[in-house]
């Protein structure tokens, strides 16, 4: 168990002592670096599936809670207690999300002849993703526009919020992973079959560590989750929301230009 939970801390580059913000920061930056679609080397597949499975072990873990040392006679001690995964929460209003999304959105400053971006990430739940994404299309809209570069960067952040953000799929399919061990561990079969069925339908390397799992629920007797309609499905109502939120501004100025010169 200690030994175990050295290798996952060195596994993430991380002190023994980090935090959950820590383990999933560094988390996040290594998936992104070994993920096998994106890193040929021939161990990357081995070396994502370590950073995976220590993501796993350490995201739910106190961090006050040593690592147990070993008793004298070179037995592990034993552990406090089991601690169970719970389903991850939404960075914005904090509640459990069963498909919680890595996503970051960008708004522009600008001013004379310079821009500047300032980019909004975290975990969110839809409704959380797309109040946030609108958001920063509206401060984009607004503050965006004022500068040469900002003409070019702003319809350019507002296009990529209206799709959904820059987003991390490695890091979201650890989440669904993450939240069907959750919901198993709970006993909410009907969340946890929901979450393998999404699963068993990505074709990645990232599955395979949990075939079994997912297997083993989609076999059980019971019948298939009723479709649910896809909360993270773009919406067309959504993405004209963005476009108006960026147009608002240069619709403005070329009716007001238009009345000095009429
Ligand atoms: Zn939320």
């Amino acid at each position: 168990m200690a030994a175990e939970l050295a290798r996952h801390y060195r596994a993430l580059g991380l002190p023994k002592r980090a935090s959950r913000a820590e383990v999933r920061a560094a988390y996040l930056e290594l998936a992104k670096k070994w993920h096998p679609d994106i890193n040929r080397r021939r161990n990357a597949l081995q070396r994502f599936q370590q950073i995976n499975d220590a993501y796993l072990a350490l995201v739910d873990r106190d961090p006050g809670e040593s690592v147990p040392a070993r008793a004298p006679n070179g037995h592990e001690a034993a552990p406090k207690r089991v601690r169970i995964p719970v389903p991850l929460t939404c960075s914005r209003c904090g509640e459990a999300t069963a498909q919680p999304r890595q996503a970051s959105y960008a708004s522009i400053f600008s001013l004379l002849l310079l821009s500047w971006r300032k980019e909004s990430s975290g975990i969110f739940c839809p409704s959380c993703a797309r109040r946030e994404s609108l958001r920063s299309s509206l401060i984009s809209g607004l503050f965006g526009w004022w500068s040469l570069p900002g003409l070019v960067l702003t319809p350019l952040a507002v296009l990529r919020n209206a799709r959904g953000g820059k987003s991390d799929d490695a890091a979201n399919l650890n989440f669904l992973c993450h939240n069907l061990q959750a919901y198993e561990a709970a006993g909410n079969e009907e969340a946890a079959r929901r979450i393998a069925y999404i699963l068993a339908r990505t074709p990645s390397s990232v599955a395979v560590k949990i075939n079994m799992s997912v297997a083993a629920l989609i076999a059980s007797d019971a019948a298939p989750p009723a479709p649910r309609p896809d909360e993270w499905k773009p919406r067309m109502d959504q993405r004209l929301l963005h476009i108006a939120a960026a147009a608002a501004v240069p619709v403005a100025v070329a009716l007001t230009v238009a009345r000095l010169i009429v």
